[in-house]
């Protein structure tokens, strides 16, 4: 079970479907051994409620009967406070035993209001059942008969619970997660200088450079399975084939479990890579903060590359062919990113053009407000 999004929010696995179960079951028991010489009402609250009204009646042993009340009380993950009721009651409850049968008791405002709805009812016995119950931030003095499950204050969702209306069809409880990283896509054509800033970047805010392109150089040095298949697409200035790459920079990140993020260098270059990258980095419950990119024209990084190429000895800086193809592979492929990106409001462009000194601390504007 991996993490799901939910609108602009991260949940993870927090409780299973058998611990939902097991907690319903001792409800029903408890209350099949209170209310053994009677037929009960059971008002489920809604919307919340309904899956776990579903379940509980279904393993009631007994005649009962079940209706339900629409109260509303949250928007976005905290309680507001005031309850509204949008369905009301018609059945005649006069000495009759209410259960109520609710999802959650948080703050008790909801309860509050129950129990305000119901005082001039003239029920017999009005008792309250909850499955989950948040005892640190109940404020009320209200009594509640049954609880299935005390929790911490976590916000949860799943089960019949909605984070924003998503979320009620998933069949287990998912708790919310907030994203722990800082993850960065360094970007720009070939020779923009991404791997020098990414050296200094990494110490300063002391994440893991993961270079696809170094990634490959020394798989090709190290004659690996992976090296010999890059190879021919390097040697070229071509592009990796995508299902290769990603592969290959799922196993990085594997590999760096307890990094405090990534710098991204080289990666993703292809929008297949951007998707891949972000739905990897969901199922972590982590997203990328941002895109960084180093503006540099043209004509200036041939030359650079050109340059470097002297020293490098990468073949593939050497050849002005194989330059001018990366940075065809750069315009018709991954120049592109900064749309996929810059949509999500993660694009910030940066002057490539400087010392090494300058360009770093331009960069450094940028990332201190990710
Ligand atoms: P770089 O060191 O980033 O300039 O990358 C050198 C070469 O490695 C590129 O020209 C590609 O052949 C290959 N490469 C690096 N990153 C990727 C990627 N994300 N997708 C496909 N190929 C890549």
């Amino acid at each position: 079970m991996s993490t799901v999004k939910l609108h602009d929010k991260y949940f993870q696995p927090y409780l299973s479907k058998e611990k939902i179960e097991a907690a319903t079951q001792n409800l029903v028991n408890q209350i099949a051994a209170d209310c053994k010489d009677e037929i009960p009402i059971f008002i489920g609250i809604l919307n919340g409620s309904f899956m776990f009204v579903a379940d509980f009646v279904r393993l009631y042993p007994r005649a009962c009967e079940v209706s339900f009340v629409k109260l509303t009380s949250y928007e976005g993950t905290s309680s507001k406070g005031i309850v509204n009721q949008l369905v009301g009651i018609n059945e005649d409850l006069t000495g009759r035993t209410v259960v109520i049968l609710e999802d959650i008791i948080d703050t008790g405002n909801t309860l509050q209001k129950i129990y305000e709805i119901f005082k001039d009812k003239k029920v017999g016995k009005l008792k309250i059942a909850t499955l989950f119950f948040k005892p640190d931030v109940f404020k009320k003095e209200l009594h509640i008969d049954y609880i299935g499950l005390s929790i911490p204050d976590e916000f949860i969702v799943g089960y019949g619970l909605d984070y924003n209306n998503l979320g009620r069809n998933i069949n287990s409880i998912y708790k919310i997660t907030t994203p722990t990283m800082t993850n960065i896509v360094l970007f720009g054509p070939p020779g923009a200088g991404k791997g020098t800033q990414a050296d200094v970047l990494k110490d300063a805010y002391n994440l893991i450079h993961i270079s696809t392109g170094d990634v490959f150089r020394y798989n090709i040095q190290n004659a690996t399975k992976l090296g010999l298949l890059a190879k021919s697409y390097m040697d070229d200035g071509n592009l990796v084939p995508d299902e290769v790459t990603i592969n290959m920079l799922k196993a990085e990140v594997e590999k760096n479990t307890e990094a405090n993020g990534f710098i991204f260098d080289g990666f993703p270059r292809t929008s297949s890579q951007a998707e891949a990258l972000d739905g990897f980095l969901s199922e972590k419950g982590e997203t990328i903060n941002g895109m960084v990119a180093l503006e540099v024209s043209e004509d200036l990084l041939v030359e650079r590359l050109l340059e470097r190429g002297k020293t490098s000895g990468r073949s593939d800086d050497q050849d002005e062919e194989k330059i001018r193809n990366r940075f065809n592979e750069y315009n018709t492929k991954t120049s592109i990113l900064k749309d996929y990106y810059a949509k999500q409001n993660k694009y910030f462009g940066v002057n490539g053009v400087g010392s090494i000194e300058e360009i770093t601390t331009r960069l450094k504007v940028v990332i201190d407000t990710l």
